[in-house]
């Protein structure tokens, strides 16, 4: 299987050096289900649910540090990446706030790191039962195969933390998200935060219940770090990406290793998964502004 899950889990301890690196996203976040509430815009949908996604960050960073953490570092990774309500986030986490950053949605995580949370995270674009489904950039790109395999930002970003020797330890989201954290990454704690109906509908669980749960399972992964293993993927990777439109595939092959495979199929062979990851970049980028 090409996204083989390489049992390499470092025997860590929990210590007071642990740094905890989180990667939030809004789509899988308690109760949100439609665009209109998680697209940066002036209403009240949107300052609601920027306070769900803030509240998520700060359950896992109380939990973090009950646990021991030295650090937590908490990514935006939602949109234009300034969503969290700053002069709310706990005192003692650092944020990385805005766009463009090169690593995106996991700026700010080293081999430093003890763990990685993904929270808040969302099924790939045609996943079914799947809210808000999508696969990084819904006006670039159609669909995205890593050595073969459809795939959805979770295991493309787990490869990034897995270059760098760092385990995803948590994953929240809907129960479709979960349910490919646990073909990918079996060893996850994962905290479900709705069952995504359709697209535009699921049963939610309530935000209090959910903030508890993440706030529990954040102090659990760090008290048992050495249980989780970092992503491996073999290499070299083969990204395949089919866009949205034609002028994406015309623009992304104006990119240095970019190859034309099909009138709307581009692909790229990576040496590691940080080069595949900084490749997607600008395909998404260069995407946007073609
Ligand atoms: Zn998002």
């Amino acid at each position: 299987m090409p996204l083989s899950a390489g049992r390499t889990a470092r025997v860590v301890s929990p210590t007071r050096s642990s740094i905890v690196f989180v990667s939030i996203d809004m789509e899988g976040c308690a109760t949100l289900v439609h665009w209109d509430e998680v697209r940066p815009a002036d209403g009240a949908e949107y300052r609601r649910a920027r306070r769900i996604m803030t509240n998520e960050a700060n359950a896992v960073i109380e939990g973090a540090f009950a646990a021991g953490a030295a650090a937590v570092i908490v990514n935006d990774s939602h949109s234009a990446m300034r969503n969290l309500l700053l002069e709310e986030i706990d005192a003692r986490a650092q944020v990385v706030s805005g766009r463009i950053k090169r690593d995106y949605m996991l700026q700010g995580l080293t081999s430093d790191c003890s763990v990685a949370f993904f929270i808040g995270y969302h099924g790939a674009i045609g996943d079914a039962h799947a809210v808000m489904g999508h696969t990084y950039s819904p006006r670039v790109i159609y669909e995205c195969r890593l050595n073969g395999d459809v795939v959805s930002e979770l295991p493309i970003n787990a490869a990034f933390a897995g270059h760098h020797g760092v385990p995803v330890a948590l994953v929240s989201g809907d129960a479709t998200t979960l349910a490919e954290a646990r073909r990918v990454l079996p060893w996850a704690l994962a905290v479900e935060t709705k069952r995504s109906v359709g697209y535009y509908a699921a049963d939610c669980r309530s935000p209090e219940s959910v903030r508890a749960e993440l706030r529990q399972m954040s102090e659990r992964a760090l008290r048992d770090v050495g249980a989780f293993a970092a992503l491996r993927v073999e290499t070299p990777l083969d990204m395949e990406i089919d866009t949205v439109k034609t002028i994406h595939a015309d623009v992304a092959c104006l990119i240095p290793g970019f190859e034309r495979r099909g009138p709307r199929t581009i692909g790229y062979i990576a040496s590691d998964a940080a080069a595949m990851y900084r490749a997607l970049m600008t395909v998404i980028y260069s995407g946007a502004s073609a």
